[in-house]
């Protein structure tokens, strides 16, 4: 044996008698659940001093992607949210092959039944109905039950003459859905003309990512558009449209920053200003809703 060989088997035995003694390494995964990483500054910052600054970066203000029921804490006044259709769950209805699998993990890491959350809420004291896409559950796509329940949403704030506010972030159409999925574009979309119709306000937030077909169907429906600053927002990637348009695309092409310039948007809105430039929308949709009472 040479120097290399006689170091690698110490290693190897050393590495043999920790997992006998149960002496593992120190769990990196838990380690690494404990802090978080700013992709945009790389400072290192703790799990709770995340938290506690609305998942944005306290160096450089990068807005971290946020839990379905994270943004309801944030926008919602405290304990007014009621959860509505909580159960409802996907089934693989083109048996594509392991959805199954990939619905139970997605479950596993998100603590939901399905992407999209949604119930009624007072913002500000002015009663809602509040929606949020998580993208912890399978990049928050869209499939048939997702869109089931964004439609719901629509028709329940319809119903009960409420204003709507949907969080947007999504991967797009659920890809082991295939054409069902698509469908829900038009779904969703359909119910939203009929909302809008009835005189319905339709608040629509697009946060980091909203790509592919939610942001092709109901969430650019928006009476108001709001984005969270820095948010990736387009259809298809920009690798995609470059290799279609054989040019080269603007800097900064798809984030808000460019489509507020480009008249996409009403607002970039920092999150910690989300509840109160919320409030003060419904506080004018209100006005405007007493103001018809009285004609
Ligand atoms: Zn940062």
């Amino acid at each position: 044996m040479d120097t290399f060989e006689i170091k690698k088997h110490k290693i190897w035995i050393m590495k043999s008698l920790r997992k006998g003694l149960g002496l593992g390494r120190p769990d990196h995964g838990q380690e690494r659940n404990m802090f978080e990483k700013c992709p945009s500054c790389n400072t290192v910052f703790s799990r709770k001093e995340l938290e506690d600054s609305h998942h944005v970066c306290p160096s450089c203000g990068y807005h971290f992607r946020m839990g379905a029921h994270d943004r309801i804490r944030l926008i919602c006044d405290p304990g007014s949210f009621e959860e509505m259709a909580a159960g409802m769950t996907s089934a693989n209805v083109l048996d594509f092959p392991d959805y199954r699998q990939v619905l139970k993990e997605a479950k596993q890491v998100s603590g939901l039944n399905e992407a999209y959350v949604f119930g009624r809420c007072t913002v500000r004291s002015y009663a809602a109905v509040t929606g949020v896409l998580d993208s912890s559950f399978i990049m928050g796509s869209m499939g048939a039950t997702v869109g089931e329940k964004i439609t719901l949403s629509i028709e329940y704030a319809q119903q009960h003459q409420l204003p709507l506010i949907i969080f947007s972030a999504s991967g797009g159409a659920r890809m082991q859905e295939g054409t069902v999925s698509l469908m829900q574009m038009a779904k969703t979309s359909a119910a939203m003309r009929r909302f809008s119709h009835q005189g319905g306000l339709f608040v629509s937030c697009l946060t980091n990512p909203t790509t592919g077909g939610v942001l092709a169907s109901y969430a650019s429906l928006g009476d108001i558009i709001l984005a969270e600053p820095g948010a990736l927002i387009g259809f298809a990637g920009p690798r995609v449209i470059e290799q279609t348009i054989g040019q080269k695309l603007p800097e900064g092409f798809q984030t808000s920053e460019y489509l507020l310039e480009h008249g996409f948007l009403d607002r970039i809105v920092e999150r910690s200003e989300l509840r109160d430039i919320i409030g003060q929308i419904l506080k004018l949709h209100e006005r405007r809703r007493s103001a018809s009472w009285n004609l």
